[in-house]
């Protein structure tokens, strides 16, 4: 089994408040960890860290962090992006093989200078600028919101060390770093996860990037504002295909961060089956 790292946080709004009740049975597991930004003094649990100003200033710019001060959450997108690169960080000690990072604001639509659609830092390329301080070199990130990462796009866009794979509206390819997979407004579970497979497997076996990222949407799901025609069971299939990328590479290194998507019901038949997967436990089997 893998060792699992969960990192929870406040949350605003509807989707989320059934946890972390609707984690019952997995919360107990010995593979399990428990990262929460609320509970930290209770026995068992680990104190979830907000992301400090110095590695924000590494990722975005001081006018753009000075604006999300003036928003009124930047509290909440500090522990929001935290938790993925906290993640990333006791994995690289070997705290734990991979993890699920919980999150009030996203991550993709979040830029160098700009911010939009409820993302306003990039945990993920907060993470990787962590990382890549401790010598880690290469990275992949794959984005299965609906919607396109502008902002990790942005950020990455021109690093060789950093391989994007994006599923969203357009079609693009860039040196094989960057690359869009363009899914139809109505497509199918059986023939998104063969594009997974067929888009994914080979690049990253290819790259051989230390540490994956996914960035987990569930906005392309039947009657989100995001849909393209997937059932709520496509997501912790994808989990599983994402997982066998970075286990095929030898290290298994996964951190998935919830992105866009609104409803609770899917969140909470979602969320538990994916965490199910990352930690082997096959309690929905
Ligand atoms: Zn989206
Ligand atoms: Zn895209």
């Amino acid at each position: 089994m893998k060792r699992t790292g969960i990192f929870f946080t406040y949350f605003q709004g509807e989707r989320l408040r059934d946890f972390p009740q609707a984690l019952a049975g997995i919360l107990d597991k010995e593979n399990v960890s428990y990262y929460d930004a609320v509970y930290n003094s209770r026995d068992g649990l680990y104190y979830l860290e907000p992301v400090s100003e110095e590695l924000l200033l590494k990722v975005h710019s001081p006018n753009m962090v000075q604006r999300v001060k003036l928003t009124g959450d930047y509290e909440s997108a500090l522990y929001s992006a935290g938790g993925t690169v906290q993640a990333a960080d006791e994995i690289r000690r070997g705290k734990i093989d991979n993890a699920f990072v919980f999150t009030s604001f996203g991550d993709h639509h979040a830029g160098r200078n700009f911010y939009g659609g409820m993302c306003y830092f990039n945990g993920a390329a907060l993470a990787i600028a962590a990382l890549k301080e401790r010598g880690v070199k290469r990275f992949a990130i794959v984005d299965t919101d609906s919607h396109h990462a502008d902002g990790t796009r942005d950020i990455f866009g021109s690093d060789t060390d950093v391989l994007h794979i994006c599923f969203c509206h357009q079609d693009y390819w860039d040196n094989y770093n960057n690359v869009d997979v363009k899914i139809p407004y109505h497509t199918s579970d059986k023939e998104y996860l063969a594009r997974m497979r067929q888009e994914l497997i080979p690049r990253a076996a290819a790259f051989k990037p230390e540490y994956i990222f996914w960035e987990f949407g569930y906005d392309a799901t039947l009657g989100e504002y995001g849909d393209k025609g997937l059932t709520r069971d496509c997501h912790h299939k994808l989990a599983e295909l994402i997982k066998e990328a970075a286990d095929n590479v030898g290290h298994g290194r996964l951190i998935t961060i919830l992105c866009g998507g609104s409803g609770r019901a899917i969140a909470t038949y979602t969320i538990p089956r994916i965490i199910d997967c990352l930690a082997e436990l096959s309690k929905f089997q």
